[in-house]
């Protein structure tokens, strides 16, 4: 078996010309490029967002985010107990206090009744992240945070163009993020970007942010090469969802102990996709099996279930994401940018490594 995957980052001539006409207008030297800025409304075109910032990676934007919200020593902040583990770190380097709550049922995302009831008079801000395709329950958290004075990270560094009820994800939240990083979606090796929605948040950033040069920006470089990105990312993530919902419906109805997690919705925005296996041996050897094939799998987030009560807060039951932390499968979005008549191919050899 040989599945010729599509490269990542992308090889397109649009890119190689971005680049060039960023370099040969000089604006790649200046601070005030015009480049991000044109990349930045761009950004806020295709998403609808009233404020949006571009900034130096994801993990930056979750973390300015959390300045937004005014996290500092002693605060809480609940998030899930798998998820991307910058997040909590963000937390922790602030001063603040991370409050694990599990995941929803059925889905790798964070719940929200578990959130409901881990509030604290310390609780500051909740972290949600939309994973794998999955997107989180954000519109009950945002209203959940609304009554208790939280403020809502709405994390879709994943889902770059998911939309949920027609708005973009990370438009919803008080702050939403996206993540440029080398493997996302829209990829310039490092970058993020930071939507404040509404103006109390967006007054909150600014100072942060400006120094009055921008201290967590972007290079000009880097926007420019996403700009071709933007202009094909709709397209991108509908040929993803569409290998996605393939896969579903050819590969994982027939297989016992295999939950399939991602694209429950036909259409999303899949950086990943994920479903578990029947145990964390059954992991090990199906990762190592997809390697020899040239699969690109590997395994989800670690869960931090056990993590010492002393870091963290933890006021519910964990066991789904310590059960998704042992179990979780993970294909990367080049498999699923795979050339839509090898898409049979793609599924069987899948099949084949879990049968
Ligand atoms: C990638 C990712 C981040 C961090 O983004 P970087 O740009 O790599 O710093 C944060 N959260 C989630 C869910 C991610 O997948």
């Amino acid at each position: 078996m040989n599945l010729t995957l599509p490269a990542w980052p992308p090889d397109w001539p649009e890119i190689r010309s971005a680049a060039a006409q960023c370099v040969a207008s000089g604006d790649w030297g200046r601070y005030a490029s015009k480049t991000v800025a044109q990349t930045t409304k761009r950004i806020a075109e295709f998403t609808g967002a009233g404020s949006v910032r571009m900034c130096c990676s994801g993990s930056a934007a979750v973390e300015l985010g959390l300045r937004a919200a005014g996290v500092g020593p002693g605060d809480e902040v609940i998030t899930a107990a798998l998820d991307y583990p910058g997040n909590v770190r963000a937390i922790e380097l602030l001063g603040g206090r991370p409050v694990l709550v599990d995941l929803a049922d059925q889905s790798p995302c964070i719940d929200a009744d578990g959130v409901e009831k881990a509030g604290s008079d310390s609780v500051k801000a909740v972290i949600a992240s939309h994973l794998f395709g999955v997107p989180a329950d954000i519109v009950r958290l945002k209203s959940i945070c609304d009554d208790r004075g939280w403020v809502l990270i709405e994390d879709a560094c994943q889902v770059a163009g998911m939309t949920i009820d027609g708005r973009s994800a990370g438009t919803i939240g008080h702050v939403g993020v996206w993540s440029l990083g080398g493997s996302k979606l829209l990829s310039c090796g490092s970058g993020g970007v930071i939507f404040a929605n509404d103006d109390r948040t967006a007054a909150r950033l600014a100072p942060v942010m400006d120094r009055p040069s921008d201290a967590f920006g972007i290079s000009p470089l880097a926007a420019a090469v996403l700009h071709p990105q933007l202009d094909r990312l709709a397209e991108m993530n509908t040929r993803r969802s569409q290998t996605a919902v393939e896969l579903r419906d050819q590969v994982f109805p027939h297989l016992a102990g295999v939950t399939w997690y991602s694209g429950q919705r036909d259409e999303s925005a899949f950086y990943k996709v994920a479903f578990t296996v029947g145990s964390d041996q059954e992991r090990l050897r199906v990762i190592d099996a997809a390697e020899a094939m040239g699969l690109p799998l590997g395994a989800g987030f670690r869960s931090l279930a056990r993590t010492s009560p002393r870091r963290c807060r933890k006021p519910v039951s964990l066991d789904r994401s310590e059960m998704l932390g042992q179990r979780l499968v993970v294909l990367d979005h080049r498999a699923l940018m795979i050339d839509p008549e090898r898409r049979d191919e793609l599924a069987a050899a899948i099949r084949s490594l879990l049968q």
